[in-house]
């Protein structure tokens, strides 16, 4: 793949930052040992993942005990929520704008397990009201799951306070950060929730590694047995993946400090620019809080997938909705629960953009978007 090209869809997977390749890279010459192993070779594995444990600990303002590494953002999700019913209680809380890692899981619990699932909906801009998230948490709840950030729209959910109200409520609280870990500083000392899920590959780290929170004290099941991860993940730990994850972590402790500002102002130039060249064009989710480098736009009366198809010829990356769902047309639960309709849902496209982005990236879109969308339109004519 060329360098030349531009990637602006980094919500659904990012590159692996260099210094990732590096700490993979020893991993995998000569830290190769399983951890368990109490030879040197296995002595230096584990100290890799001791190290990578204490610097996913310090994103998140955790105890390293605190943290279980799994295969990804699903995973975490899936143990979270799964694990959740083990106190007996059979009903849990959720927002409709959840990530289907979440969503499909609980349709199957739903179906299977005769789990009560109440979906809270959310207003135009994506905003959840805190005063119905508050009534839907009775004392049969078993478990609040939402998302800190919408992977779509990158609207940001009132997380400390909804677990402030879980906390009075005495409900256990599942956060889906796996799109705000790295983008906003989280300190969770300071967020009374219970699990917390994470994926590597959306901070520049590898696919196929992630972690879960699990706040010292609560119990729960994992989903793979064995002795790994104190009994609380099986599976002989995959090293060279969490060794770069921890990398990623320190990293984007490092520049929390500056590169969400960053994004917001190349995402506020990208947006102002073609809210200007584009007649009838809207930003979804706009007016609320959102994550720095997300857009959701809808353009008027053009199918996304066409736009997205000329973008990719002229060398830029960037997708219509979720990427999970890029592979069939049906509109975004997301932006359907926020009041768009079908058609309006399937001529959105998402720009997401990350750390290697830069000025001149944004202003070529900015330039070229235009003429493409009034390309196709002579073409429609
Ligand atoms: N949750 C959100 C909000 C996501 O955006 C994603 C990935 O797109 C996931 C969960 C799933 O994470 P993973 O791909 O690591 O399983």
């Amino acid at each position: 793949m060329s360098d030349s090209r531009i990637y602006l869809d980094n919500n659904a997977t990012t590159a692996v930052a260099p210094e990732c390749v590096e700490a993979m890279t020893l991993c995998l010459r000569e830290h190769y040992g399983n951890p368990s192993s109490k030879h040197a070779i296995g002595e230096a594995a584990k100290t890799r993942t001791l190290a990578a444990r204490a610097q996913v600990a310090a994103l998140l303002g955790a105890s390293p005990a605190e943290i279980v590494f799994t295969s990804g953002g699903t995973e975490a999700i899936h143990q979270a929520i799964w694990g959740s019913l083990a106190c007996g209680k059979k009903r849990i809380v959720t927002s409709r704008v959840e990530h289907p890692a979440t969503l499909m899981l609980l349709e199957h619990l739903q179906t299977t397990q005769g789990v009560e699932v109440v979906e809270l909906g959310v207003d135009g801009q994506g905003r959840l009201d805190l005063a119905e998230l508050e009534e839907a948490m009775t004392e049969e709840t078993a478990l609040l799951s939402l998302m800190w950030a919408n992977n779509e729209t990158g609207v940001l959910f009132p997380i400390e306070e909804a677990a402030a109200l879980a906390a009075a409520k005495g409900v256990s609280f599942h956060c889906d950060a796996v799109q705000a870990v790295g983008k906003i500083p989280i300190d969770l000392k300071q967020v009374p929730l219970d699990f917390l899920s994470l994926s590597g590959h959306k901070l520049h780290a590898p696919k196929g590694v992630g972690a879960l929170f699990v706040r010292k004290g609560r119990k729960l099941p994992p989903l793979l047995f064995g002795h790994q991860e104190r009994g609380r993940r099986g599976s002989t730990e995959n090293v060279p993946g969490i060794a770069a994850l921890g990398v990623a972590a320190e990293l984007a402790a490092a520049e929390l400090a500056s590169c969400p500002s960053r994004l917001t102002s190349l995402r506020d130039h990208l947006e102002r620019s073609l809210l200007a060249a584009l007649p009838g064009a809207r930003v979804n989710g706009g007016e609320a809080g959102r994550i720095g480098g997300t857009s959701s736009l809808t353009l008027a009366g053009i199918e996304a997938e066409f736009v997205l198809d000329k973008l990719d010829r002229a060398g830029i990356c960037a997708s219509a909705g979720a990427a999970c769902s890029a592979a069939g047309t049906e509109p975004s639960h997301v932006l359907l629960a926020m009041g768009l309709s079908p058609q309006a849902a399937l001529s959105t496209i998402r720009f997401s953009l990350g750390r290697y982005n830069t000025e001149a990236e944004i202003e070529q879109v900015a330039s070229l978007l235009p003429k493409i969308v009034s390309g196709l339109r002579a073409e429609a004519a």
